[in-house]
């Protein structure tokens, strides 16, 4: 399948073309539509369906717009949440679109409707991508607004399960900030020290830091680790549940401070 074509929208959020075949593209999380509809011009393609991973307005403010321009459906959690939804997902179902076939994965934690979209080629079994909005960034999670962290732990486990090489295009870009937490917070962990140092020369290069895979996330995502001996021991919690530590990351992460 064609790779997703990230399109930064206000200071941090990232909204994406996925190419479906032909000139059709899908659209996921299109913030602002005149930025979306900018992208599509330039490179000469149609709207086959808007994906929206929750209802933030950083994610779904565009959507009405780019329906009534591209006459496309919009997908998305809940109606009473998104008004603009025409179709409304529930986890586990499969839906053909153009040569993808994309499947829901329910994820609450970040709000109580988030879901993340897994997107893979109609044929053949390569692992694809997944669009996680704001429930797993690269190397961090996002914060806990409507749900408790056992709610996240949850649906973290889902996300790190599956395949190693499946690329995670998330809703926004805080690699950076997100590597320097887990080194800041477990100093002593190499795959953290590791993981940083290639953020930071991506940043200095002017490179991308997303993708990453769900491998790197599974190796150097602290969140993903809280059931880890090492990053208990970090935290001086080391008898506590994954569920416990992970509420803990979670508070320090939302006074961290770079
Ligand atoms: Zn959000």
């Amino acid at each position: 399948m064609t790779r997703p074509i990230p399109i930064p929208t206000f200071t941090d959020n990232l909204c994406y073309l996925q190419p479906c075949g032909g000139d059709r593209a899908l659209v996921v999380d299109p913030g602002d539509a005149a930025v979306v509809l900018d992208a599509l011009a330039k490179r000469q393609r149609r709207v086959e369906a808007i994906l929206l991973t929750h209802q933030h307005w950083d994610h779904v403010a565009g959507a009405a717009e780019l329906r009534s321009q591209s006459r496309c459906q919009v997908i998305g959690v809940d109606r009473s949440l998104i008004p603009a939804c025409d179709h409304v997902t529930s986890d586990g179902q499969t839906l053909t679109l153009g040569d993808l076939r994309m499947t829901v994965i329910a994820t609450p934690g970040h709000t109580r409707a988030s879901v993340c979209y897994l997107v893979r080629s109609n044929v053949g079994d390569e692992p694809g991508v997944v669009y996680t909005g704001d429930t797993l960034f690269v190397s961090g999670c996002g914060r806990l607004l409507e749900c408790d962290a056992a709610t996240m732990w949850e649906s973290l486990q889902r996300l790190a399960a599956l395949p190693a090489e499946t690329l995670v295009f998330c809703g926004h870009d805080y690699a950076l900030e997100n590597c320097e937490f887990a080194v800041a917070t477990a100093p002593a962990d190499r795959r953290f020290r590791d993981r940083l140092a290639q953020v930071e020369r991506a940043v200095e290069y002017g490179q991308p830091t997303v993708p990453s895979t769900i491998a790197q996330e599974r190796a150097a995502n602290i969140f993903l680790r809280a059931n880890d001996p090492h990053v208990k021991e970090a935290l001086g919690m080391a008898n506590a549940s994954p569920q416990e530590v992970l509420a803990e990351l979670r508070r320090r992460k939302d006074s961290f401070a770079t």
